[in-house]
């Protein structure tokens, strides 16, 4: 029986709510996606809950569970898996944050995106940091995508109880970083030491000063939570399903959670993971992967941003973008020999502004697929669809049977 190979698409945040400027329409159903519609005619429908109905998900929790763990067993935390993504090689005694540099003025935080500060800037900033930061451990401290950044405290896992000092809304002062016992109570004395001696090294950089002369918001504070460490994985994906498995991804914490788990990861130049990500890029490594890979994993960043800027219309252009990308590969890829699935890997409506439990729009389309009576894309039709209303880790699954490529249970 001859295999097939698996495409797994998640694009971040896909699922949305009615929206009123588009009649009711979600921002899928409003966007004009001619590929994604002809794979949901030639395939099957349904909704899925990332982890379970009426739960929203992390990016990375989300993830975990699409890929068949339990995130309420593996997860530790998520400063660990976006460490990993930037390329890091940590041990299990490390203690991993996640950073933004964010906007301070007069103890208050006006930005905690430092006006979304390009990945440029923030990577020399974060070497300035690196160089000049004196603290009682050994750290590492790199710059992510974006305003995002890492924080690395060498051998401090046993003191990862702690708490943020991210107070989540602009127009409040940072918070205190919490504690819980007396390994997390050292941790907050040398990330208090850190944020200071980091807030003056921000101050009198040269970026910052152009920034301000710009009338931008200036990179002078650190935000730090997510607090993780390394993963309970208990098999690597690629060992449980014996694929070759290769990934195309932009943001780190992503990445994080496919490197974690035995992926081959892939980052072509252009693509940035922000709305001005170049698709087809990424479309090219993907049918490139294809060739070599027997199961390829392609996330899609925008529509996330998109929905917690609460800006419809841009969530629909980047649904279009993204369908591009999908088109590309299906005039590339042989469709029959593929298994194509598209998803989110959580919903982040537009007037929540946030991620949200609501289930996510899935198709499943390629060879092998029986069709359903579906003839588009999005959040109603896929309340009709053929595949009902699944769990997120219930996905990989049927993309391997249909593959070819599950074994049997029983005689
Ligand atoms: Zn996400
Ligand atoms: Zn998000």
């Amino acid at each position: 029986m001859k295999q097939r190979k698996g495409l797994l698409i998640i694009l971040d945040g896909l699922g949305d709510r009615p929206v009123k400027e588009f009649g009711g329409k979600t921002p899928l159903e409003y966007a004009k996606t001619s590929n994604m519609d002809r794979l949901a005619k030639m395939g099957i429908l349904g909704q899925q809950d990332p982890i379970k109905p009426g739960q929203p998900a992390g990016s990375d929790t989300a993830h975990l569970s699409i890929f068949g763990y339990d995130p309420y067993k593996v997860y530790r935390g998520r400063g660990y898996l976006e460490a990993m993504g930037v390329g890091l090689d940590l041990s299990e005694d490390d203690l991993a944050f996640r950073v933004n540099f964010a906007t301070i003025e007069k103890g208050i935080i006006t930005d905690r995106r430092a006006g979304r500060i390009s990945t440029e800037e923030a990577h020399e900033l974060a070497r300035a940091i690196q160089k000049n930061v004196k603290i009682s451990v050994d750290f590492i401290f790199a710059g992510a995508t974006g305003h995002r950044a890492v924080l690395v405290l060498r051998g401090m896992a046993k003191g990862y109880r702690v708490g943020e000092n991210d107070p989540h809304e602009a127009g409040k002062p940072p918070h205190d970083f919490t504690w819980e016992d007396e390994e997390s109570r050292r941790v907050v004395e040398i990330l208090n030491e850190f944020v200071r001696q980091a807030h003056e090294i921000l101050e009198k950089h040269p970026i910052n000063g152009k920034r301000r002369n710009a009338g931008k918001p200036v990179a002078n504070y650190l935000l730090i939570r997510g607090a993780g460490t390394y993963p309970g994985i208990p098999m690597k994906f690629t060992k449980q399903w014996k694929v070759k498995a290769g990934a195309v991804i932009a943001v780190s914490l992503v990445k994080g959670v496919a490197r974690a788990i035995g992926f081959d990861v892939f980052t072509p130049e252009g693509a940035t993971g922000e709305y001005n990500t170049d698709e087809m890029v990424k479309a090219r490594k993907a049918v490139e992967l294809l060739k070599g890979y027997d199961f390829v994993f392609l996330h899609f960043k925008p529509t996330d941003a998109a929905g917690h800027d609460n800006n419809p219309k841009l969530k629909a252009e980047m649904i279009e973008k993204a369908d591009r990308m999908i088109g590309y590969i299906m005039d590339n890829i042989d469709l029959k020999e593929t298994v194509i699935a598209i998803t989110g890997d959580h919903s982040t409506p537009c007037e929540v502004m946030n991620h949200s439990g609501d289930p996510v729009p899935l198709l499943i389309s390629g060879g092998g697929v029986r069709a359903d009576s579906t003839e588009a894309f999005g959040e109603r039709e896929c309340m009709r669809g053929g595949l009902g209303r699944i769990k997120g880790h219930d996905i990989v699954p049927i993309m391997m049977d249909l593959m070819n490529r599950s074994e049997k249970f029983g005689a």
